[in-house]
C-alpha cells in the first residue's frame, strides 16, 4: 500500500515526488512509462525557467531532476498506467503489465499533447522550426518572419504574442471566420504586422540542416503560395492525457471539463478526496515548466496533510 502514487514523470510529477518524499512520506512511487523528464525533453532549448542563464537543452535541463528525487526516497516504476479507480478509501492503479498497485492518495500529472496539423514535413522539422509553443520558442525568431496555423483562441492569442517579438506573423486559417473571441479577432485585425491568410491550409514545410526555410500553402481555389518563414507555429488544439481516469462504465473518476481538463481547486484537489491533479492536464494550465513544477509542489503539500490525517485519525 503506497502513501502516494504519482502518475507521470514530467516537471509536475518529479516536483510532486520531491516534495512528498522530502516532506516525510516514505512510500511514494512515480509511475512513468518512459524516461522521466516529460515533454520539455523534446525542446532544443529552455530559457524561461527562473535561474537558467545560458544555453541548455530541455533534455539536459531535466537530467538532474530524477536524481534529486531519488535522494529523498522517491521510487520510479517504468510502466504505463492504464486506469485509476477508487474502491472505498483506497485507490487502485492498473498497469499495462497486468498488475495493480494500491495507494492512499494519487497525484495525476500525465500532461497534455498538442495536436499536429498533419502537413508534409511537420513531424520531420518539429523542434527545428516547427513548434507548438510560442512562449517557449518565439524568442528564437526575434525580428524574423513566422507563420501561425489555426483559428482558435490559442492561435490568435499566440499570434499577438509573436507579433511583439517577430517582424511579421502570417496567420493561416482554413476558413474565413475564426473560433476565437471577437475582441481577440479585432486585436489581430488591427495588428500592423499580422497578415491574415484565410481559406488556406499548409501543404508542406521545408528546410535544410539548420531548420525551416519556408512554408507552402494552398488556398481553397487551389492556388499555391510559398512564404519564406523560419518558424511555423501550429495551434490546432490540444489533447489532455486523461484516459487513465476513464472508468469501465465510460464516466471519469473525477470532474473533467468540456476540454478534457481535470477540474481542480487552488490546492490541486479534484472532486474526489485523495485524488490530486497537477501540470498541463489541469484546468486552465499555463502549460509551462515553472507552473507545472509549482502545481506539483502544491499537490504534494496537500497530499502530506491528507495522508497524515487519514492514517492518524
Ligand atoms: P509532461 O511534461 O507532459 O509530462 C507528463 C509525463 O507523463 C510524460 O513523461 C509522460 O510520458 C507521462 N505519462 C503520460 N501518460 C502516462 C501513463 N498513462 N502512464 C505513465 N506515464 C504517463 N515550457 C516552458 O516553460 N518553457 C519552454 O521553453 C518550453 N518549451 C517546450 C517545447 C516543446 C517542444 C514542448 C512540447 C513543450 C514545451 N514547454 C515549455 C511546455 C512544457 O514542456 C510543459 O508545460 C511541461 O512539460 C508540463 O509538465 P507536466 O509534468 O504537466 O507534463
Ligand atoms: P480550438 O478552439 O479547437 O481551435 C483549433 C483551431 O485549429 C480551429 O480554428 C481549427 O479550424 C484549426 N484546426 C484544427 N485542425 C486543423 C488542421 N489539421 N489544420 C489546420 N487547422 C486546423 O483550439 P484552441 O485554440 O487550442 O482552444 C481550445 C479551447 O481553449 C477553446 O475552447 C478555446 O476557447 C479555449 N482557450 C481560451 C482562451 C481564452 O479564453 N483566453 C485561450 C486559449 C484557449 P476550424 O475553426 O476550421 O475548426
Amino acid at each position: 500500500m503506497l502513501d502516494c502514487a504519482i502518475i507521470g514523470g514530467g516537471p509536475a510529477g518529479l516536483t510532486a515526488g520531491m516534495y512528498t518524499t522530502r516532506g516525510g512520506l516514505e512510500n511514494v512511487v512515480m509511475f512513468e512509462k518512459g524516461m522521466p523528464g516529460g515533454q520539455i525533453t523534446q525542446s532544443s532549448e529552455i530559457e524561461n525557467y527562473p535561474g537558467v542563464v545560458g544555453e541548455i537543452s530541455g533534455m539536459d535541463f531535466m537530467m538532474p531532476w530524477p536524481a534529486q528525487c531519488q535522494k529523498f526516497g522517491l521510487k520510479h516504476e517504468m510502466v504505463e498506467v492504464t486506469r485509476v479507480s477508487k474502491d472505498g478509501d483506497i485507490f487502485k492503479i492498473y498497469k499495462e503489465d497486468g498488475t495493480i498497485t494500491q495507494a492512499h492518495s494519487v497525484i495525476i500529472c500525465t500532461g497534455s499533447a498538442p495536436r499536429r496539423a498533419g502537413f508534409a514535413g511537420e513531424d520531420e522539422l518539429f523542434g527545428r522550426g516547427v513548434s507548438t509553443c510560442a512562449t517557449c520558442d518565439g524568442f528564437f525568431y526575434r525580428g524574423k518572419e513566422v507563420a501561425v496555423i489555426g483559428g482558435g483562441d490559442t492561435a490568435l492569442e499566440e499570434a499577438l504574442y509573436l507579433a511583439k517579438i517577430c517582424s511579421k506573423v502570417y496567420l493561416i486559417h482554413r476558413r474565413d471566420s475564426f473560433r476565437s473571441a471577437p475582441n481577440t479577432v479585432e486585436r489581430v485585425k488591427k495588428s500592423a504586422n499580422i497578415e491574415l491568410i484565410l481559406n488556406s491550409i499548409p501543404e508542406e514545410v521545408y528546410g535544410d540542416a539548420m531548420g525551416v526555410t519556408g512554408l507552402r500553402i494552398k488556398n481553397s481555389s487551389g492556388e499555391v503560395r510559398d512564404i519564406q518563414v523560419l518558424g511555423v507555429f501550429t495551434f490546432v488544439g490540444n489533447d489532455i492525457n486523461n484516459k487513465i481516469l476513464l472508468q469501465e462504465d465510460g464516466s471519469f473518476l473525477c470532474d473533467v471539463n468540456k476540454h478534457g481538463e481535470v477540474v481542480v481547486d487552488i490546492n490541486m484537489r479534484t472532486s474526489v478526496a485523495g485524488l490530486f491533479a497537477a501540470g498541463d492536464m489541469r484546468l486552465s494550465a499555463p502549460k509551462q515548466v515553472v507552473s507545472a513544477a509549482g502545481d506539483g509542489a502544491v499537490a504534494a503539500l496537500q497530499v502530506i496533510s491528507y495522508v497524515d490525517e487519514k492514517l492518524n485519525s
